[in-house]
């Protein structure tokens, strides 16, 4: 039986977002596309922006929360869960502070049948948050705009059922590009962006511990990326990963992916 389904709607520095769905709950994970094109891709998948039960977001950089959204919630409420450090910027945005709902950095915390534990991740000035989401017996970690990989998110990204992990740029494609120095030390400075390369070691590693059925690349960089790139170096270094590999895109959703509650409960029985 199906535990968990997800769908990345968008991802990319032109916006992301994504939809996790456990039992009755579905929750919005970042909200980096207007509420349009949200709404939009959600229909695609037989959902409806007012299936949702609530947003989690990363952080608060404008291709995480579209700022329509908003006023959206000023006239539709709906639960935002963010990081206590992103409140200010989640205020900035005139986001109503009665549906900002913060978590608990320590402790598990819960949104309907979904609970959701916080990893604080370097990003630019304000950090970022990754997530492991448990439903139904099932675990989903969550990272993007991350910056480096951190020991202690690999100490917690165990016994994952599936796995969503940014691999932004081809670390060849962006010294070669004619992007600004200053924004290509940004990137790939340790508080910017994983390339392929550090995304796919950090994968193996979280693999080798873990009984991935599902493995969905985020963020991929549309100027300085490509799945060709990112298909190859996995073919070379990670055959027995592949076929379990999504590449999503900015311009449209991938598919519902299904997640089973399996293996790890079985190891420690
Ligand atoms: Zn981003």
């Amino acid at each position: 039986m199906t535990s968990i389904s997800f769908a990345v709607l968008g991802s990319g520095s032109k916006g992301n977002a994504s939809v996790l769905c456990c039992g009755p709950h579905t929750l919005l994970i970042d909200a980096g596309l207007s509420v349009k094109q949200t709404q939009l891709r959600l229909q695609n998948l037989g959902l409806s922006v007012a299936d949702l039960d609530g947003i989690v977001l990363t952080h608060l950089d404008r291709d995480h929360f579209s700022s329509g959204w908003a006023g959206r919630l000023k006239r539709i409420p709906l639960p935002v869960y963010l990081a206590p450090g992103h409140l200010g910027a989640a205020e900035a945005t005139g986001t109503c502070r009665k549906t900002l709902r913060l978590l608990d950095m320590e402790a598990p915390n819960r949104a309907g049948s979904i609970q959701i534990e916080c990893i604080n991740v370097a990003h630019d000035d304000s950090g970022c948050t990754a997530f492991i989401f448990e439903c139904e017996g099932c675990r989903l970690g969550w990272a993007t705009d991350i910056g480096h990989v951190p020991s202690h998110l690999l100490e917690r990204f165990v016994n994952l059922d599936a796995l969503a992990f940014e691999s932004n740029y081809d670390r060849t494609m962006q010294l070669d590009s004619d992007r600004p120095e200053f924004l290509k030390e940004r990137i790939m400075g340790g508080k910017g962006h994983l390339s392929n390369c550090e995304s796919l070691e950090a994968v193996s590693t979280i693999a080798r511990e873990s009984q991935l059925q599902k493995i969905a690349l985020l963020h991929m960089s549309q100027q300085c990326n490509h799945p060709g790139c990112v298909l190859q170096l996995w073919r070379e270094q990670a055959i027995h990963l592949v076929d379990r590999m999504i590449l999503t895109h900015q311009d449209h959703s991938t598919v519902m992916l299904e997640v089973k509650a399996a293996g790890h409960q079985l190891a420690t029985g």
